[in-house]
């Protein structure tokens, strides 16, 4: 009788940022490589992993809750991620977790899951795709160049959890950026902690791509995704002056028009404070100037409401500054104390009124920025990437001043025979304060 293979199930929740979903491919790419099979639910799993974020302490709560339905569901399961990097917070809760490992311990993870359910041996089953898996839809992918971060940012406690930044040889980043093209990915997404500061652990050092000598160096790493002939995103970007260099490319059509500069706040008290990277460089006067050169930008950025010791003029110079440089996307966050962040220590805690004010003033002047911007590109014709179809010939597709998930859609009509991953050319005939509504121009009016 023929012995039955008994393939081994994983279920799997990913929380948290980019970054982490990034890690979870990593984790999935491996075991997928060793023939294990991963399912959308934690009944019938041989194991959940569950990939937490322990950022803020409203993501640490989410992070228990999902650890606490996959063991009531399940009952065998790992947990990894920012969060492992503090396991008493999690055994405190669920003592019967298999094993517990921090962000990037890949290798861990995968032991843990040898150890829990063991791989089935037969190197042929489930064959992993030249590419990997991806969590994000095949025409889109994020591409990490790098870990950690040398910043202290005083908020901040992802220097503890990641350590110093460690960057990729840009010929890894290159060649991982090949594979996901020729696999079919038609935007790439660049993250990291810091991306601008891509390299300077390395002393830039050089590496041949395509015949030519190319710096691990953000501008170098831009040049070259540049060559690719596909939609590059850059986020993560601190304003540091050398990426001004990177507006050129953005204005030729190289890298997308997009800059995702997490900037928190723009009050130079508040920015010491924080401890944030590049505070000191002149960014509204710069960001005028990158409009010049490239009139298309867009840029998207978060802001911390709140900060210990933000005064009501502090926010007003926040609210001048926002609408002074047309500040395209953002996202607000109240300041909540994470545990063994510096910033907790500041005197001059805002109360919650306060924050929950600010807040709401800051994302009406948002909104109103927002709808301004938007409007402007009513009657333009734009590329956009297709997202989703529908049965009934519309689409939901993005801009270039649009990253998935964060950011607006294109809504279309008449789109009939589109797929996802095609770029086409659109007619807008309306927005709203975050999205637009358009036509293909073949079939515009
Ligand atoms: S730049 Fe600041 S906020 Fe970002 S990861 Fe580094 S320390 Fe944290």
């Amino acid at each position: 009788m023929e012995k039955q293979l008994h393939v081994p199930k994983i279920g799997f929740v990913s929380l948290g940022c980019p970054k982490a979903l990034v890690d979870s491919e990593r984790i999935m790419t491996s075991l997928r490589s060793e023939g294990y099979q991963f399912i959308d639910k934690h009944d019938g799993a041989d194991v959940v992993i569950v990939n937490t974020c322990g950022f803020l302490d409203s993501a640490k709560e989410e992070s228990l809750a999902a650890i606490g339905k996959a063991m009531k569901e399940n009952g065998r399961v790992i947990v990894t991620g920012c969060m492992g990097a503090e396991p008493e917070q999690i055994t405190a809760k669920y003592p019967n977790i298999l094993a517990i490992t921090g962000p990037q311990q890949y290798e861990a993870v995968v032991n843990a899951v040898h150890e829990a359910a063991p791989p089935a041996h037969d190197p042929f089953i489930d064959l992993v795709p030249d590419a990997g898996l991806k969590l994000t839809p095949r025409h889109y992918a994020y591409l990490k160049i790098s870990e950690g971060c040398n910043n202290r940012c005083t908020f901040c406690i992802i220097p503890s959890l990641r350590g110093d930044l460690v960057s990729r040889p840009i010929h890894h980043v290159m060649f991982e950026a090949e594979k996901l093209v020729n696999a079919g990915v038609k935007e790439l997404l660049i993250i990291s902690q810091d991306t601008s500061a891509y390299g300077l652990d390395t002393k830039y050092v050089e590496y041949p791509w395509r015949g030519k000598k190319r710096r691990t160096k953000f501008i170098d790493l831009c040049e070259a995704l540049g060559e690719l002939g596909i939609w590059v995103r850059l986020h993560y970007v601190y304003p540091y002056p050398h990426v001004d260099d990177v507006i050129p490319l953005m204005r030729d059509g190289k890298v997308l028009p997009y800059l995702d500069i997490p900037f928190q706040h723009a009050a130079p008290n508040v920015l010491k404070a924080m401890k944030r990277p590049a505070h000191q460089e002149k960014t509204l006067e710069r960001i005028l100037n990158w409009r010049k050169i490239c009139p298309d930008l867009t840029v998207r950025s978060t802001f911390i409401v709140g900060f210990p010791g933000e005064t009501e003029d502090d926010f007003e110079f926040l609210l001048e500054w926002m609408m002074e440089a047309k500040i395209d996307r953002a996202g607000c966050f109240k300041y909540e104390a994470v545990k063994g962040a510096v910033a907790n220590n500041l005197e001059n805690h805002i109360s919650e009124e306060v924050k929950q004010e600010r807040w709401e003033r800051f994302m009406e002047i948002q909104r109103q920025i927002s709808a301004e911007r938007q409007e402007l590109k009513i009657g333009r014709e734009m590329d956009v990437i297709i997202d989703e179809v529908d049965d009934d010939g519309g689409a939901d597709a993005r801009s270039q001043a649009d990253a998935p998930d964060i950011d607006g859609t294109v809504f279309l009509r008449d789109a009939k025979g589109v797929k996802p991953g095609d770029i086409i050319r659109v007619k807008i005939e309306d927005a709203d304060d975050y999205d637009l509504f358009g036509v293909p121009v073949s079939n515009a009016a």
